[in-house]
């Protein structure tokens, strides 16, 4: 949400909302803000968020995964399904807080002939059946093309996407026409080396991000930039 002259009284209560729970993602340590960071792409940026940090807390997590569930109450929802550790956590709280007493399921991440793509586990499948009403949950969405993969999953059971509800999405994140609630919308600013403003005022740049993701193995390093 950016700046505007005029605010109406819906985008300011959506602005404080946001605010804290920017603070909350905060108290967990997985939210950095007035930093110089060096993304793994090369840029600057004053902005980060370590993604397996963001549910450690479960008193955080539960009260993020209710404000999700109430987004979502007029909606019944049979199943909520996700991938990966961190959206899993997220998805029991989700699940755990709506109405409607949705089951939870998770799909695997794994590649296929050079692709990436998701699959359901063969004891999941009589879950996600025909007409199901699916609400997928995700921690961060930074391209959007994890939940691709999980609605076109949901899609291929013949079930059906109510909605998506994350923590945290890129604001610029095109997530076609199903409804999305996220608590956080937001973009890091990033700037190439020889523009950034940080660097001309000589601030230090924390190559810390960087340098952890260079010693996990290869199969274990997150590709933030392709959630
Ligand atoms: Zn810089």
């Amino acid at each position: 949400m950016s700046a505007a002259p005029k605010k109406d009284p819906a985008a300011v209560e959506a602005e404080v909302r946001e605010k804290i729970h920017l603070e909350i993602l905060k108290r967990t340590g997985a939210y950095h803000a007035n930093d110089h960071v060096l993304l793994p792409s090369g840029h600057h940026t004053t902005e980060y968020i370590e993604k397996t940090l963001v549910t450690t807390e479960p008193s955080f997590t539960e009260g993020l995964g209710a404000v999700i569930a109430k987004h979502f109450a007029p909606w019944p929802v049979d199943v909520v399904l996700s991938t990966g550790p961190g959206a899993l956590i997220l998805s029991h709280c989700v699940a755990r807080a709506h109405p409607s007493r949705p089951v939870v399921v998770y799909g695997t991440k794994g590649l296929s002939g050079g692709k990436r793509r998701v699959s359901l586990p063969v004891e999941f499948q009589r879950l996600l059946r025909p007409g199901a009403k699916v609400l997928l949950v995700e921690d961060l969405v930074s391209t959007g093309s994890t939940l691709s993969l999980l609605i076109d999953l949901v899609e291929q059971h013949g079930a059906h996407v109510v909605g998506i509800g994350c923590l945290w999405r890129r604001t610029s994140v095109d997530c076609g026409s199903k409804p999305v609630f996220s608590l956080v919308s937001r973009d890091f600013p990033t700037y190439d080396p020889e523009d950034c403003p940080l660097c001309k005022k000589g601030v230090a740049l924390n190559e810390e991000f960087v340098r952890r993701r260079s010693h996990r193995k290869p199969s274990a390093v997150q590709e933030p930039k392709r959630g």
